[in-house]
């Protein structure tokens, strides 16, 4: 009998909660005894970690799938896992019979046991009924980044937006205790990490299981972590993003100037349609705390949905006026696609594909003239940045800046390289759409910036 440790590969769709998700399994299938490989060829045990939340996302995994069918012969074995996972449960077999595992998110708990099933022969379905109250949390998260790396504090969704299929791939809400939140905090800076991004479907409805916190006293705490230099959290959902989030950033100088608050439509009518549970003067009043703060200059990104059903013309106008109004640093705007099981199914979907493709291009192009102006008002500013890589080609290191800009800058000949973890200061001499260049002036612990 081989002694040789099972072999897996892993591939991750869609967000950031997935990829923070594939780590924790990650962790949990090394703690098991396998051993990550590389490639599908070299793999035993074969995992896709599933998105839904578009149609193309969801396709591709079934690619894959169709693709490597013909592995089964050697004794490999397929696990979907996910939203996917969650969303076709059983239906998935009937596709691509070679699949031995089906689980969704608010299963992987059970992972080590799934794990023994499958090697006994055994097809398994890890689905979960929205009731399940566990979140998954492991001590042997496979973190891929020695110095930035993610915590969920929440999992799943209780919003059900009209048009989104987390609340139906992922579960209730449910979330850790501020305890287990801050003992992972301090077990990251322990191990040297400097950077941390508290993760959530909806991050801001976070709600202590023991009431000890609110989300602003946690971010507090976990931004007065020794060691820890800057803390981001993602997605907030603008009917709990309350004025204390605001303040505690204001005051907490290591929260990072960044919020991502998903707009969706600039009109209260398509809003109600969403059920997003807030109107255009709500959200703008959220943006208006954000540029009181006192201390601050804090970036605001945003998701938005073209073509929603019903939306008009004047209704699109809407959203154009507060991309205006607002100025965002960053928009991710997309199509509206029909998801299965979500109540926007039952809207008439008459915005023809050429009209919502032309809504699109026109958000895309007022964003990206948007994001030259604001990128320009960073020219000779001196910004700090976490040093995040090389691009030996270009002669440029890659830095992030508090603000979740990319800041490529170079370095003066005779001047020592920094490392990757490492903060320095970089003067910005170009300034692009999407990102900044410029020329390293000094280790963070050494110059004062000049912003
Ligand atoms: S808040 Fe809405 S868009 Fe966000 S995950 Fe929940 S249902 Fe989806």
């Amino acid at each position: 009998m081989s002694t040789q440790p099972k072999t897996f590969f892993i591939e991750t769709f869609g967000c950031q909660m997935n990829f923070h998700d594939s780590e924790k399994v990650i962790g949990t299938l090394i703690q098991q005894g396998y051993r990550q490989v590389e490639t599908v060829e070299e793999a035993d045990l074969i995992f896709y970690n599933t998105c839904s939340i578009r149609d193309k996302a969801e396709q591709k995994v079934f690619h894959r799938l169709a693709d490597f069918k013909r592995l089964q012969q050697q004794g490999k074995q397929f696990a979907v896992i996910g939203c996917v996972a969650q969303q076709e449960g059983e239906k998935i077999f009937e596709r691509a019979p070679h699949v031995a595992m089906v689980a969704g998110s608010a299963s992987y708990h059970k992972l080590p046991e799934m794990l023994v099933q499958i090697g006994g022969g055994t097809r398994i379905t890890g689905l979960d009924d929205r009731q399940t109250d566990k979140t998954f949390e492991t001590e042997f998260t496979a973190r891929s980044n020695p110095h930035r790396g993610y915590i969920t504090i929440i999992e799943g969704c209780d919003k059900f937006c009209a048009y989104c299929v987390v609340p139906y791939t992922r579960g209730k809400e449910r979330s850790r205790t501020s305890d287990s939140v801050l003992a992972e905090a301090r077990q990251m800076a322990d191990a040297g990490y400097t950077d941390i991004q508290l993760l959530g479907q909806n991050v801001n409805s976070y709600k202590d299981p023991l009431a000890k916190k609110s989300f602003a006293e946690l971010l507090a705490a976990v931004g007065e972590t020794p060691g820890i230099r800057r803390v981001r959290f993602t997605t907030s959902h603008p009917r709990d993003f309350t004025r204390d989030i605001v303040d505690v950033i204001d005051s907490v100088p290591t929260l990072c100037d960044h919020v991502h608050l998903p707009v969706q439509s600039g009109s209260t009518r398509v809003l109600a349609a969403m059920f997003r549970e807030y109107t255009r003067e709500q959200y703008l009043e959220r943006i208006a705390w954000m540029r009181g703060t006192r201390n601050r200059d804090i970036s605001i990104t945003t998701d938005i949905i073209v073509g929603f059903p019903g939306e008009t013309e004047s209704e699109f106008e809407e959203t154009l006026q507060l991309m205006d109004e607002v100025r965002y640093d960053g928009a991710f705007c997309f199509k509206y696609s029909a998801r299965p099981n979500t109540p926007a199914l039952k809207y008439d979907d008459s915005i023809s594909e050429e009209e919502k493709s032309r809504r699109l291009q026109i958000l895309m192009e007022r964003q990206r003239e948007i994001q030259r102006t604001n990128y320009n008002r960073h020219l000779y500013q001196t910004i700090e940045v976490m040093v995040e890589g090389e691009n030996a080609a270009r002669g440029q290191w890659i830095g992030r800046t508090s603000q979740n800009k990319t800041l490529n800058f170079t370095v003066a000949n005779g001047s020592s390289a920094p490392r990757i973890g490492e903060y320095v200061y970089a003067r910005v001499t170009k300034t692009l759409p999407n990102s900044l260049v410029g020329e390293m002036v000094g280790l963070t612990s050494y110059l004062a910036p000049s912003t």
